[in-house]
């Protein structure tokens, strides 16, 4: 089985990835070191700032990672919170604080505005880089929803009680292989999947 190390300290983006690459043969190990700083993820795209993370734990490492950066883009807010989805409302200690918080002051950045101006995607860069710097794929999958008035449903993680997807249920509200199935996430691993070295 080919090993593949996953630059995130995001227990759920490591679930989602291995869920979908495992079955393919590629066994997907979390980042196992706490000493490696966090890269400064200064870019404004996500392709910039998939690239500084998956470039920065290559090196540090001496391996190939694949590294994830996401987000959620609202049109209503002109692309907001888009690359500063994780931290948009600067508050919390915990993950779970943080996205308590993150989903209150989207719910407020939105109060009145209506269901019809309520279109929001998640947006996933993948990408992967060689110990000497190089990117080796990268690739870009998305997820379509409105912004709802509450947030709903108790899986996954981040904004995923307020997306609301064409069937009325949030993905919240989705098993993980629903989520897997249709997701930003799992749509860019489908398509780096042929472009990973072997
Ligand atoms: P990153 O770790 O810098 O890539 O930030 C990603 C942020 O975008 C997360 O903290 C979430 O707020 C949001 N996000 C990304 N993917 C998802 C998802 O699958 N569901 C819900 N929120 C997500």
């Amino acid at each position: 089985m080919q090993k593949l190390t996953i630059a995130t300290s995001n227990p759920h983006k490591v679930e989602e990835i291995s869920a979908v690459l495992g079955p393919l043969g590629i066994d997907c190990v979390a980042l196992g070191r706490t000493d490696i700083p966090e890269p400064d993820e200064d870019g404004v795209t996500f392709e910039e700032n998939a690239r500084i993370k998956a470039v920065a734990y290559a090196r540090a490492l001496g391996e190939t990672v694949l590294a994830d950066d996401s987000g959620l883009e609202v049109d209503a807010l002109g692309g907001a919170p888009g690359v500063q989805s994780a931290r948009y409302a600067g508050l919390g200690a915990t993950r779970e604080e943080r996205d308590a918080a993150n989903n209150a002051k989207l719910l407020a950045a939105l109060a009145g505005v209506p269901d019809a101006r309520r279109a929001a995607r998640f947006v996933c860069v993948l990408t992967i880089a060689r110990p000497d710097g190089t990117i080796v794929a990268e690739s870009r999958g998305t997820f379509e929803g409105v912004i709802g008035h509450v947030p709903r449903g108790a899986n996954g993680f981040g904004y995923d009680p307020l997306l609301v997807l064409p069937d009325g249920r949030t993905s919240a509200e989705l098993t993980s292989e629903e989520k897997n199935a249709r997701s930003h996430r799992g749509n860019a691993l489908r398509l780096i999947v042929p472009k990973l070295p072997r």
